[in-house]
């Protein structure tokens, strides 16, 4: 089993020290399943648990009151093609642009995978 390298300067010397993994040219220590750990939360998933990606399609799986210009609302069953996910911005976390409506933020908890 080959150890990952460090993940502050890429050292590939790196070597188990119990549950850590330490590297001794920065002298960094970390946990692999912790990193593992915070690589999924980081993961961005649609409303039944599936994993998005970039450049998805995914459908719209409730309806969305749309506030500002123009109002309306977005239909449940709306097909959005070509997700952009975006880390880090909180709860609207897929930039999307949605037929009839344009270009929005859309929450990954409303729609599912195409
Ligand atoms: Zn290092």
């Amino acid at each position: 089993m080959s150890l990952p390298p460090c993940p502050l300067c890429a050292s590939e010397y790196t070597y188990e020290m119990g549950e850590l993994i330490v590297c001794p040219e920065c002298a960094h220590e970390w946990s692999p399943s912790e990193a593992a750990e915070q690589a999924d939360a980081a993961l961005i998933r649609d409303v039944n648990g599936n994993v998005l990606s970039d450049g998805d399609d995914v459908v719209i799986a409730k309806d969305l009151p749309v506030k500002g210009a123009g109002g309306g609302t977005i239909k449940v069953g709306t097909k959005v093609k070509g997700i952009r996910l975006q880390q880090g911005v909180g709860d609207h976390d897929i930039d999307a642009t949605v037929p009839g409506f344009g270009r929005m933020q859309l929450k990954s908890s409303v729609v599912k995978k195409a």
